[in-house]
């Protein structure tokens, strides 16, 4: 036999009516296919606009990386293997579809020789068996393991999963009755399919039994592939189209988790998310995309520690609430279009609210903005701005805050910083050091960094000995830094994670007008939330500033040989990655480097870097009790002292609150484990 004579007969045992039977059930399914897709993108476009258009050939390369390269997806090993088993096995049987069609409709003979009997036998064979290992792995974590996450939707898995093997199975059965009744002498290039046959042949002995039993068994696996193909946009399945779609359309800025500002002067301005037409296209999109994996919760801390949060319900449960009310949406959007204002109101009057009705205040308020969520999420969906702008409308439009981020919402207006009761003053922590003001610098170009203090550090004790530990470094280093002193005000983040964008906007314009007005061009913090708001959100409001965090610096000191270390520190130490600071900038390598300088044994937790575990202060927490659930604090600071480390090291002065807190709480009254920032080591081991 000669492989380069290779091939079969396409279509074998196939009546015209049989053929008639398969086109007309294919037109069918592709038009209710096409109707499905109708259906969302009607939905989307009535969303607000967001500009996602940009940079088309970046957008495609992370579509093929993130999405069909599965890069995101392996990152959690079993599910990710799963998921891509499934994934290239349909892959490889559609592109073996398209060949037969290729082959028969087209007249072109390409299922011949080698290429039949490398790809069209052996790997469609083999990849159809690796996505029925794929289906099984599926069934096991569902309904076997019945992981927390995949609770959702279980039956309607179970019918796609089962419809899925049944689609298989009976192709493998086809082929292998093909095989043996017509002795195909190429049948080891197709092993899985010809051991089915093999198989069937002992119940079904004989080439008429073979035909008839062939016959009848095309027929359902035309019939049900053609379902499939039918109902995919009105199942989970649908992200087939939605996910890719969603990654080439996602965040593609430096700046993560913004959400947009508002124009207060601008009296119709939405107060955030009240109603399905406050959202976005994108929003709605997000919705649509959503594959239901999971990962989101199992990487939420608020979810980890029972409080009433998470991240993959509060996209579904909007999702559902729009597929069930689409025809309402639909009429208020007609309503709005010809400018029926009153019907318009009266439909969005009659739906109830997304904040607080559909996802409940507790929910929301739940959130610490840690973005663990959106790292862990393959297809790029964006749950922090859409949380952050269901609180704006909580806390400005229903005025339905919690009792401490309302006290510290009220010592912003008043006092410019989050604190409740603080009564010393910004300037008083520096009073025993030799630190300039800006005000009293004579040529402010001459400043070679703004040392932005942040509220922490200028009025809480613990944080000042941080502030004055950089203050050390830096005068060691011979830096020409200058504080703004009683002109500094609170950066606005408080405010604006828990939504009360009013507050934060003024505190943000006075801190830009300032800024500008001493024409800074280069600003150091060591607190990240100031970094993520001076950095990337003054943006919005014409700031433009150059900001590094003090890790950054102290590092760049470091390898500019302006700080000398004289002594090595012989610790243990453990490092946590601080949210704003690792997974919305990126800065998970210099604090780690600069405590590589110091000689300490460094060792890593095993949540760290992108997949870091929150302290539990974003998003407003550090300064309410939050009652539900358990402590996410001390589930991170068991993690950290479970390292067996001495010194808990982080680089952000809401993390060390919260990790001290932890600490002293989780461990033994003897315990000696300490809590500290990075920089206070290094002013250690320069102290000499
Ligand atoms: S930002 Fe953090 S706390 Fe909020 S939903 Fe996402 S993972 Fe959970
Ligand atoms: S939001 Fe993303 S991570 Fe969460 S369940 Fe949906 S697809 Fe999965």
């Amino acid at each position: 036999m000669n492989p380069a004579d290779a091939t079969r007969v396409v279509q074998w045992n196939t009546t015209p009516a049989m053929i008639w039977f398969m086109y007309g059930t294919m037109v069918i399914a592709l038009a209710v296919f096409a109707y499905g897709i109708w259906r969302r993108v009607r939905i989307w476009l009535l969303g607000k606009p967001k500009m996602r258009w940009d940079r088309p050939g970046e957008r495609l390369k992370r579509v093929l990386i993130r999405g069909y390269g599965h890069a995101n997806l392996l990152k959690d090993r079993v599910p990710g293997v799963m998921h891509a088993l499934i994934f290239f096995g349909f892959v490889i049987l559609f592109i073996a579809t398209t060949v037969v069609a290729i082959n028969t409709d087209l007249g072109i003979p390409i299922m011949h020789g080698y290429f039949y009997l490398y790809f069209q036998s052996l790997t469609v064979d083999i990849f159809g068996f690796l996505f029925m290992i794929g289906l099984a792995v599926a069934v096991v974590r569902r309904y076997i393991l019945r992981l927390p996450r995949l609770e959702h939707g279980q039956w309607a898995d179970a019918v796609l999963l089962a419809t899925l093997a049944l689609i298989l199975l009976t192709g493998f059965m086809l082929e292998g009755l093909r095989i043996v009744a017509t002795a195909d002498p190429w049948a080891p290039w197709s092993p899985f399919g010809h051991l089915t046959g093999l198989a069937l042949a002992v119940p079904f002995p004989g080439e008429p039994a073979q035909r008839t039993l062939h016959a009848s068994i095309w027929v359902f696996h035309v019939a049900l592939w053609h379902t499939l193909l039918a109902v995919i946009p009105f199942t989970k399945l649908s992200h087939m189209v939605m996910s890719p779609l969603n990654i080439f359309f996602g965040n593609l800025d430096d700046a993560r988790g913004v959400v947009p500002s508002i124009d207060f002067e601008d009296q119709s301005a939405a107060l955030g998310i009240k109603s399905v037409y406050d959202l976005t296209w994108k929003q709605l999109l997000d919705l649509d995309a959503c594959t239901e994996c999971g990962r989101c919760q199992d990487a939420c801390p608020a979810w980890a520690e029972g409080k009433p949060l998470s991240p993959k319900r509060v996209i579904l449960d909007l999702r559902d609430y729009v597929h069930a009310h689409e025809g309402d949406v639909l009429a208020g959007k007609a309503a709005r279009d010809r400018g029926d204002t009153a019907r318009y109101d009266e439909i969005v009057c009659a739906m109830p609210a997304l904040a607080g009705g559909v996802i409940k205040d507790e929910t929301l308020w739940s959130c610490t903005t840690c973005r663990a969520c959106e790292e862990a999420c393959p297809v790029a969906i964006e749950h922090v701005p859409l949380i952050l702008q269901l609180r704006q409308n909580l806390a400005m439009d229903q005025a339905q805050v919690p009792e401490g981020v309302a006290e510290a919402v009220s010592s912003l207006e008043v006092r410019q910083q989050p604190f409740r009761g603080a009564s010393v003053e910004r300037t008083e922590w520096y009073q025993d050091l030799t630190v300039t003001e800006m005000a009293s610098v004579e040529e402010p170009r001459d400043v070679e960094v703004l040392y932005w203090v942040g509220c922490a550090a200028a009025l809480d004790p613990r944080v000042q000995k941080v502030a004055k530990a950089l203050v050390t470094i830096m005068q060691h280093a011979g830096v020409r830094f200058a504080v703004l002193g009683p002109e500094e005000q609170c950066c606005g983040d408080p405010a604006r994670r828990s939504g009360n964008e009013f507050h934060y906007d003024t505190l943000a314009r006075a801190n830009v007008d300032t800024l500008k007005r001493y024409d800074v061009k280069r600003i150091v913090t060591h607190c990240p939330h100031c970094l993520q708001t001076l950095k990337h959100e003054y943006r919005q409001l014409g700031g433009d500033f150059e900001v590094v965090h003090h890790s950054q610096f102290v590092r760049e000191l470091i390898e500019k040989d302006r700080v000398r270390l004289s002594r090595k520190l012989p610790d243990a130490v453990t490092y946590h990655d601080p949210c704003y600071l690792g997974r919305y900038n990126d800065v998970f390598d210099a604090p780690r480097e600069v405590l590589d300088s110091l000689g300490v044994s460094r060792i890593e937790m095993k949540r760290s870097r992108q997949r870091s575990f929150c302290c539990g202060a974003g998003g407003g927490h550090a300064f309410y009790e939050d009652a539900s659930g358990g402590r996410i604090n001390q589930n991170r600071a068991r993690e950290a002292i479970a390292t067996g480390a001495k010194t808990v090291c982080t680089a952000c002065p809401f993390c060390l609150g919260m990790l001290e807190d932890g600490v002293r709480t989780v461990q033994p009254a003897d315990g000696d484990v300490r809590v500290r920032d990075f920089v206070e080591l290094v002013a250690e081991a320069i102290a000499d």
